[in-house]
């Protein structure tokens, strides 16, 4: 591993400073004032503020930059994107409502789209004009996704879409979303599959919020009544929507990546130095630092993991599975983290409120949010079923409905 940048990536790094400090002002401290990115609720101010930023990148060519140029991208490479990915993190953005739509929908929509749909869609998702949403999630399949119930049934040139979907985030401000559903029930769970690009504006979708622990409302339930979709929306063929969330799902772990569990040590070293315990710094407690060191190195081995991450990327290697260790660790670290900084609180701990709180509020806002990044894109079981399944070799779960045509498998509800 080489974690210095050669002088290529050196001048193209100066680059990048240069126009982020003419377009934006540095961060204060680190990420410890942020949320978890999964629980805010969005004003329309918010969105207004994050299509803007996302629009002004995009005028300058910063925007995407790995993305083809024939799509508005710079064709730049994977670690070009990760220099410009690390300088913008350390200057106040409005908050990163794209992270589906470049992260997942746009890799799914250029691999498996055709030309036509490729130059529709991407300039928009590009430019910031255009939200998208993940709409793959049901009532009753989350891990075991393939076990979808959501329908779709051809019409002429169109299908029609009957079915719910749930705990799609964005959905209340997205234009598009990526759907899978069950087109034929008479094959095993995985080959009925087929993928579509649906309006989210379109009559028949009703987009219901759902309120969070937090008080956020980040994500919905979507309801799918005789739903038109044009088959020009398909992605892909026929029967073949398993491969293609399959690449929404490998692109939605490497986006997530280490869901920023480590990010907020610095916060928590510093809050243990303001804070009193009995007359006395909190951070010269011999419990405390040992706490704190604990934290530290477990943060430091997320770091250096994520760089093999980056040196795969920068030697033109895919990263593997693998990457799943990322969130797995990095997401209960995050939560350990925040506990502990409401901890160092004391009795003020339990209270959740950015006037009085210590950092806004940001330990209450964290311990709430990390349990969301437990679960999404994958729980913390199926993340540990992929490390044992892919890599490290041990026996592959039993699968009893493997081969069962989809209609003949028992719904448990006699
Ligand atoms: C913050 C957040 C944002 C989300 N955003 C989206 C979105 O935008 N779009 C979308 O489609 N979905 C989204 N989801 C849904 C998410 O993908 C699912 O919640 C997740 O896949 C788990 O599915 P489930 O909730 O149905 O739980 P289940 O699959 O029912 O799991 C219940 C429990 O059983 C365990 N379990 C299940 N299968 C196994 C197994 N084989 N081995 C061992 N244990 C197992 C799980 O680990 C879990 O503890 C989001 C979820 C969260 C929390």
């Amino acid at each position: 591993m080489d974690f210095n940048d050669t002088p290529e990536e050196a001048a193209f790094r100066a680059k990048v400073r240069a126009w982020l400090a003419a377009n934006a002002e540095p961060k204060r401290g680190d990420a410890g004032g942020q949320g978890t990115g999964v629980g805010e609720s969005m004003t329309e101010d918010d969105v207004r503020a994050a299509k803007a930023w996302q629009r002004r990148k995009a005028e300058a060519g910063w925007a995407c930059l790995r993305w083809p140029k024939e799509y508005g991208g710079q064709g730049a490479s994977a670690i070009e994107q990760v220099i410009w990915n690390q300088e913008e993190a350390k200057v106040r953005t409005p908050e990163d409502i794209f992270g589906i739509t470049h992260g997942m929908c746009a890799p799914t929509v250029m691999t498996h789209g055709t030309e036509e749909q490729k130059r529709r869609w991407i300039p928009g998702m590009l430019t910031g004009e255009n939200v998208w949403c993940q709409l793959f999630s049901e009532p009753a399949a989350g891990s075991d996704l393939a076990g979808l119930r959501t329908t779709a049934v051809r019409d002429g040139d169109d299908w029609i879409l009957n079915g719910q979907k749930i705990w799609t985030t964005g959905a209340q401000i997205a234009d598009w979303g990526i759907i899978v559903v069950r087109s034929d029930p008479t094959v095993p769970k995985h080959k009925g599959l087929t993928y579509f690009v649906v309006d989210m504006h379109g009559p028949g979708v009703e987009v219901r919020p759902i309120h969070q622990i937090n008080g956020g409302r980040a994500f919905n339930e979507v309801f799918f009544t005789d739903v038109r979709v044009p088959d020009a929306q398909r992605l892909d063929a026929v029967g073949n929507g398993w491969r293609v969330a399959l690449t929404t799902l490998m692109n939605e772990r490497a986006s997530i990546g280490g869901g920023g569990g480590g990010a907020a040590i610095g916060d928590l070293i510093a809050l243990a130095r303001r804070i009193e315990v009995d007359g006395r710094r909190a951070i010269d407690e011999s419990a405390v630092r040992e706490r704190l060191a604990d934290f530290l190195v477990r943060a430091r081995g997320l770091k250096y993991t994520g760089y093999r991450t980056l040196t795969a990327l920068s030697q033109g290697r895919i990263p593997g599975p693998e990457a799943s260790l990322g969130k797995l660790v990095g997401a209960v670290l995050g939560q350990d983290m925040a506990a502990f900084g409401i901890e160092l609180q004391g009795m003020a701990g339990g209270a959740h409120d950015p006037g009085v709180s210590a950092d806004g509020g940001a330990w209450q806002e964290r311990y709430l949010g990390f349990p969301g990044l437990r679960i999404a894109g994958g729980t913390d079981e199926v993340l540990r079923n992929i490390i044992a399944e892919r890599v490290l070799g041990l026996p592959p779960e039993i699968r009893v409905d493997k081969n069962v045509p989809f209609a003949e498998v028992p719904t448990g509800s006699g």
